[in-house]
């Protein structure tokens, strides 16, 4: 089971692809949005990784999520910070209290982190927005999760399926979001978001391994 070493390890190693990546994510947001998503998350991660290099020794995977989600909100701003702030304070509270998570664990916090993005943006499935690769990242997560999979294998298999979500949203108008303003223009692009969280869920899988 992952413990709270594993989630640092997952924020840092976020921050890290996501500070790479942050001209990738510019350009994809300027192609169809307004173009700082690349900012915005590069900014975020920043502030998560120093944040919760501060807590303290006892803190649980829990409480160190519940710092990822108030910092994300309060320094990504935009569409995003709200959306990814709240996907990690409804999955902090999926997992609260446990020490350690299993892979039961890792799909409940999965799980609820997409449905609180969900509540929030009210997002389907195929409107072009990160949904298109949070879902079928749960969906994965899950299945891999009922074959007994490992907590590597489980998040493994997430960011697999994030990775190709994420490319399902090329040939898609958006429905949702600034690139939804576009209407046919928005088809040929990638959205931002589910780049962005390819990456987050990549580093969760890598942080596992
Ligand atoms: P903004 O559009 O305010 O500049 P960002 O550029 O940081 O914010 O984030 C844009 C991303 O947010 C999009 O690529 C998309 O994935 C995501 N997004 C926008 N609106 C929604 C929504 N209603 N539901 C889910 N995701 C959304
Ligand atoms: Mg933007
Ligand atoms: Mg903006």
């Amino acid at each position: 089971a992952l413990g709270r070493e594993f989630v640092a390890d997952w924020i840092a190693r976020s921050a890290q692809a996501i500070s790479e990546h942050r001209s990738e994510l510019i350009t994809l947001d300027r192609e169809i949005g307004d173009g700082d998503h690349g900012e915005n998350m590069d900014r975020g991660f920043t502030a998560v990784a120093v944040k919760s290099g501060d807590l303290p020794a006892d803190a649980t995977p829990a409480d160190v999520l519940k710092v990822v989600a108030t910092t994300l909100i309060s320094t990504v701003g935009g569409a995003s910070g709200p959306l990814y702030g709240t996907a990690f304070l409804k999955g902090s509270q999926a997992v609260a209290d446990r020490a350690e998570l299993d892979g039961a664990a890792i799909v409940a916090f999965l799980t609820a982190a997409r449905d609180g993005i969900v509540l929030r943006g009210k997002a389907e499935v195929g409107d072009k927005t990160m949904i298109d690769a949070w879902t079928p990242a749960v969906d994965a997560a899950a299945a891999a999760q009922a074959e007994g999979r490992s907590e590597a294998e489980i998040l493994a298999a997430a960011a697999d399926a994030a990775q190709s979500g994420a490319e399902s949203t090329d040939p898609l108008v958006a429905r949702k979001g600034r690139a939804s303003y576009l209407g046919e223009r928005a088809i040929g692009h990638r959205d931002p978001g589910s780049v962005s969280t390819t990456l987050i869920l990549r580093a969760a899988a890598d942080a596992a391994a």
